[in-house]
């Protein structure tokens, strides 16, 4: 892979440059480290990783699939300007990837493959593990990104790993002039982020240790809308109180982890239980998509457990398992 070395100060110069000519996205501290529109990229802050992930700007929480006014549908175009998204970590572009196979592979989304086509990643690549929650170096994560930044303190390191990375480099490659040897993997270890020991729980579902967590759970779903992986989603439609023949069909985030997700007709839930859904999560997480798809779904990022609001470290939980 081609690599460059970039000073600091050219660095941001080329953040700048990117902001000027494209929506830059990234990571800022506000209530919570969170991705923003960059309006000066000062405010850009790299010390933690984001309390939510990118995947609202592709996957969106609230999606308009048609408007209907009567029997005339009409479905808006998607339109999503060109963004480049600046600080995502190894995890959230793992995360991007399994997602693309959902929206992208597995069924052609239109309102996500736009908002992908028209999207820059720029990773940032942690040295070490950004919260005690990480786990993200027992999942064998790959490489996915157009252009990936290495700290090395007084410089960057910078990587190109697409076609999209090369034009960022040829249409700013006032920047670009410094090249330097191919990154090692050995160089690309995020020291402290492998704690799950356990790699394989297939075995492990009926084992009684879960109840630790489930005895914890309150069905919040909040584990699910931080997780840059889940992609359960809902579908329904809204009417006009003052015309009902018009209104629109909206897709909305959903989780998993609320009994009237699995509801169907004659008011059956397949998983009434809280420990059936608790551990759902988690098999569907580590354990069924990986069956279905040769990777696992879940990237290691911990942030299911530290937006968890009993601190539910399901890792912990598993690790512990005699
Ligand atoms: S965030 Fe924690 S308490 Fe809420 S549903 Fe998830 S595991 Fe349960
Ligand atoms: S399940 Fe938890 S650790 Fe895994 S990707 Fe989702 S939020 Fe991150």
């Amino acid at each position: 892979m081609q690599t460059f070395k970039l000073d600091k100060k050219s660095a941001w110069a080329f953040l700048g440059k990117l902001k000027d000519d494209f929506e830059l996205i990234a990571p800022v501290k506000k209530d919570l480290v969170r991705f923003e529109t960059i309006e000066d990229t000062k405010d850009i802050y790299l010390e933690k990783n984001t309390y939510f992930s990118v995947k609202e700007y592709f996957f969106k929480k609230h999606e308009t699939i048609f408007q209907f006014d009567g029997n005339k549908i009409t479905v808006p175009v998607a339109q999503t300007p060109k963004r480049v998204f600046f600080g995502i970590r190894k995890c959230d572009l793992n995360g991007i990837k399994h997602q693309d196979m959902v929206f992208t592979e597995q069924i052609s989304d239109p309102y996500y493959t736009a908002a992908r086509e028209n999207s820059f990643l720029l990773g940032y690549h942690c040295n070490e593990a950004p919260s005690v929650y990480c786990f993200c170096g027992s999942l064998n994560l790959v490489d996915y990104y157009d252009l990936m930044f290495y700290d090395r303190k007084d410089f960057f390191l910078i990587e190109i790993g697409s076609e999209k990375g090369s034009f960022l480099v040829n249409k700013y490659k006032q920047f670009f002039k410094e090249t330097a040897p191919e990154i090692k993997a050995d160089e690309k270890i995020i020291y402290g982020a492998d704690r799950l020991e356990k790699k394989d729980i297939s075995k492990l579902y009926d084992h009684p240790d879960w109840k630790k967590g489930v005895d914890l759970c309150l069905s919040c779903s909040a584990c699910t809308a931080v997780c840059p992986t889940c992609y359960c989603f809902e579908l329904h439609d809204t009417v006009k109180t003052e015309n009902p023949a018009q209104g629109e069909r909206v897709r909305e985030w959903s989780s998993c982890q609320v009994q009237e997700f699995s509801k169907v007709a004659g008011n059956h839930v397949f998983r009434e239980k809280r420990e059936e859904r608790f551990k759902h999560r988690i098999y569907h997480q580590l354990e069924y998509f990986k069956e279905k798809n040769g990777i696992n779904l879940c990237v290691g990022c911990g942030r299911c457990i530290e937006g968890c609001p009993t601190r539910i470290d399901f890792v912990q939980i598993i690790n512990e398992m005699k």
